[in-house]
């Protein structure tokens, strides 16, 4: 696997304790992680990644004879109980997973939650029920947060794609107990972090999805060591129409057009080649069977949608990454979910995966999309989150790497 051979571009970028600065033994640790695992109407579950990311951390703080308590939030239960969203069927897999005995406890705090964990021994495994199920965890509540914190010595962080949320699991319990990263949350910053500060160049930028204003805050703060951005999807449309070409019905964002045409004249002064569709798949809708063509990108008939790149967009996309040293991917660079919209985002996938760069693929469409094209292992990096991997993308402080202990203290 690519991803081994590859150690993170960037060590020590937190400045917060992490998980190994901590001597676990004996301890109640508090983990918080991001099981927020797809069901099926049965309640099995059909993708187990996000239990399979955090296994490092949870094996680690067995063998150093934790007692570990694993929390996350399930579904979108706003405050009340809802069997399917319980967390149940999650330590049913864990136990498969860890091969050993994980206790369920069938609420998150409280005295009959303290008294479970007060009789686990070194080495014990609990996971508690949806934190979602009181409303104190999105209200980010500070009793509910006491109560949480109560259960344990030490708190870890291993949620990413949870850590821009202000919720009480999130950015409570640090105020309450020392806090530290896990190794997934530490391995996600390292790698988005060093993206964005301290890229291996030439470094190139492949950006896609619906909309201009999704990503123009990683494009800004991308400006100062990108040297190639790779434009596709719906966005891309928006960037020509502001051009002064039509683009058809295809998605145009009127009021980022200005906003667009400032961008990219911005990374043009600055030296940044700057790559847009030259060609493109075209329909009158986006159903599965209406009629599609290819045409090129200045000739997108009215009436019709630009939905995927064309295959001389994916060959240039191609050429273009061969030089790279990094490479970062975010968004499709069409209507993947359908069949006929699909074929760009899966070339590029290949080309990505292909590269002999250090690849970085974010944000959850583009996770499922090479994971679809089946080049996942071939990725040096996926990361686990959506908002909060545009947020570091973006520059932006995560409220859940904020509230971790200082490493200094
Ligand atoms: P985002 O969340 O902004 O990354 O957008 C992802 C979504 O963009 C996916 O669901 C795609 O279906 C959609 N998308 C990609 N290309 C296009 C396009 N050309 N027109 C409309 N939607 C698109």
């Amino acid at each position: 696997m690519k991803n081994n051979l590859n150690p993170s571009p960037i060590k020590d970028v937190i400045g917060k304790l992490t998980i190994e600065d901590l001597d676990l033994k004996g301890k109640r640790v508090f983990v918080r992680v991001d099981f927020n695992v797809p069901l099926d109407e049965n309640l099995n579950i059909t993708d187990d990644r996000r239990i399979r990311s955090s296994l490092p951390t949870i094996n680690y703080a067995i063998d150093e004879g934790a007692k570990v308590i694993l929390a996350s939030h399930l579904g979108r239960p706003k405050g009340k109980v809802n069997p399917r969203d319980s967390l149940a069927p999650v330590a049913k897999r864990l136990r498969r997973l860890l091969n050993k005995e994980v206790i369920f406890s069938p609420d998150c705090v409280g005295h009959q939650v303290k008294n479970i964990i007060d009789k686990m021994q070194p080495g014990d495994v609990i996971v508690l029920e949806n934190l979602r199920f009181h409303e104190g965890e999105e209200a980010n509540d500070e009793g509910f947060a006491k109560g949480l914190a109560e259960l344990a010595d030490y708190y870890i962080n291993d949620a990413f794609g949870t850590a821009h949320r202000n919720h009480a699991s999130i950015v409570g319990i640090p105020k309450f107990i020392p806090s530290a990263a896990g190794f997934l949350l530490k391995k996600e910053i390292e790698y988005l972090k060093g993206v964005v500060n301290n890229p291996v160049r030439p470094f190139v930028a492949i950006l896609g999805g619906a909309k201009v204003s999704g990503k123009i805050g990683v494009l800004e703060n991308l400006e100062a060591n990108v040297d190639k951005v790779l434009i596709g999807g719906g966005m891309a449309y928006t960037f020509i129409k502001a051009m002064g070409y039509e683009v058809g019905d295809s998605l145009v964002e009127k009021n980022m057009l200005e906003t667009a045409q400032r961008i990219r004249k911005k990374l043009k002064a600055r030296g940044v080649k700057f790559y847009l569709p030259v060609d493109c798949v075209i329909a009158h809708a986006l159903e599965p069977g209406s009629e599609t063509k290819i045409v090129p990108t200045l000739e997108i008939p009215p009436g019709w949608k630009a939905l995927d790149i064309g295959p001389a967009t994916a060959r240039l996309f191609s050429e273009a990454l061969q030089n790279a040293k990094t490479i970062l991917w975010n968004g499709p660079m069409g209507v993947f979910e359908v069949d006929a919209f699909s074929r760009g985002t899966f070339a590029v996938a290949r080309s990505v995966a292909d590269a002999y760069a250090l690849t970085i693929v974010g944000g959850g469409d583009t996770d499922l999309a090479v994971h679809q094209a089946g080049v996942s292992d071939s990725i040096s990096f996926i990361s686990t989150g959506g908002g909060a991997t545009l947020q570091l993308l973006e520059g932006k402080e995560l409220p859940g790497i904020a509230a971790l202990t200082d490493k200094k203290s």
